[in-house]
């Protein structure tokens, strides 16, 4: 188990492009860290400095109160896993898992009892004499996660392991990585570009943004309280929807934008917002169907229905906004419908318009 602390780090890469400014994060021991952000965002730089395989420009990483920046990547006692496994071809299940320990110098008989430990714990059993080949993605990666395994590293880092495999193996493995992670409670940091993935694995989440990162959290309390605007459209599926305006404050308080006066009852925000140009973020499960229009209501129509099974996703437009409410399946408009919909104002999100910080 280990400590790993990451200390205003940064990566210039030699052309002069900052890939990550000044990350600063301590993950615990034993803790499921998960890095998510859109393609290019810097995590998986991040995650191959804390490896060694990238270089570190500034700041410093310490993996249990010790620095580690100049350390090479095989004694820093981290194991990584990649995307493509990177698996042996010509070699079995069994001479893979047991490869960087035979390097390592260690007996053939410990490295013949990790190796069984290790498929057992994976269930690779019926596969040690197989050869990467003839096995599937999920098998595949199966072994690669083995391989990392069997060295028992303090820290283990993996970068978007799942990547390669269908929805439904996807969903079996993550399941199989959480299960794998209580057991054996080893520090992970896994790096994701997927929100769903990100959301159900991460005890807490980094999420990052053009090599900045936005926030750092529970899963819950990014849902609840994303920080900025950027990571309240970035989680989330369908996405958060975004109106504009300015504030009045009157008797009531509104926001007056391109989709008209939009009145906001049972919500009050400081007076001294009243002119502040903002926006409003709703999610699609918190914008409501009312019967009729209204000063209180956002009219729109409806455009493409989408049923999921257990709800329904409506597209819809606002004038020439595009907004997204979740329904239950019972009662569903077609296209071309006219709706009407009024936000829940417990369950609002404002943001400064200028620089998308959250306001409140
Ligand atoms: P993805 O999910 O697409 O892998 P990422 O978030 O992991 O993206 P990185 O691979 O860390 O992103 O790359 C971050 C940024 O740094 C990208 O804009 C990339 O183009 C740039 N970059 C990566 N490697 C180099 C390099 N060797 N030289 C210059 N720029 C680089």
């Amino acid at each position: 188990m280990a400590v790993v602390r990451l200390d205003a780090l940064r990566k210039v890469y030699p052309n002069g492009y900052v890939a990550v400014a000044d990350a600063s994060v301590e993950i615990a021991s034993g803790e499921l860290l998960v890095l998510v952000g859109p393609s290019g965002c810097g995590k998986t730089t991040l995650l191959r400095m804390i490896a060694g395989l990238e270089s570190i420009s500034a700041g410093t990483l310490l993996i249990d109160g010790r620095v580690v920046n100049e350390l090479p990547p095989k004694d820093r006692d981290i194991a990584m896993v990649f995307q493509n496994y990177a698996l042996y071809p010509h070699m079995s299940v069994a001479e893979n898992l047991g490869f960087g320990l035979r390097l390592r110098g260690m007996d053939r008989a410990a490295v013949d009892r990790r190796v069984r430990e290790v498929a057992q714990l994976l269930e690779l059993e019926p596969l040690l004499d197989a050869r990467p080949g003839a096995m599937s993605g999920g098998q595949q990666q199966r072994v690669a996660l083995g391989r990392a395994l069997v060295r028992d590293p303090k820290v283990f880092l993996l970068d978007e392991p799942l990547s390669n495999l269908d929805a439904r193996l996807r969903l079996h493995m993550r399941v199989e990585i959480a299960r794998l992670h209580r057991r054996l409670g080893t520090t992970m940091i896994y790096v994701t570009h997927d929100q769903i993935e990100a959301m159900t694995l991460g005890q807490r989440i980094v999420v990052m943004d053009r090599g900045v990162i936005q926030q750092i959290d529970t899963p819950m309390n990014l849902y609840r309280r994303p920080a900025n605007r950027f990571v309240a459209g970035f989680l989330g599926s369908p996405a958060m929807n975004f109106l504009s305006g300015t504030v009045r404050i009157d008797t009531t308080t509104e926001l007056v934008g391109p989709h008209g006066t939009l009145a906001l009852p049972g919500v009050a925000w400081p007076a001294d917002w009243a002119g502040r140009e903002v926006v409003i973020g709703v999610r699609p499960e918190d914008l409501h169907p009312v019967d009729a229009a209204g000063p209180a209501a956002l009219s729109a129509r409806v455009d493409v229905v989408e049923p999921v099974g257990n709800e329904v996703f409506l597209n819809l437009r606002s004038g020439e906004k595009p907004l997204v409410v979740r329904l239950p399946p019972r009662v569903v408009p077609q296209p071309g419908d006219l709706i009407h919909l009024v936000p829940d104002p417990a369950m609002l999100h404002v943001f400064d318009a200028r620089d998308g910080a959250r306001l409140e």
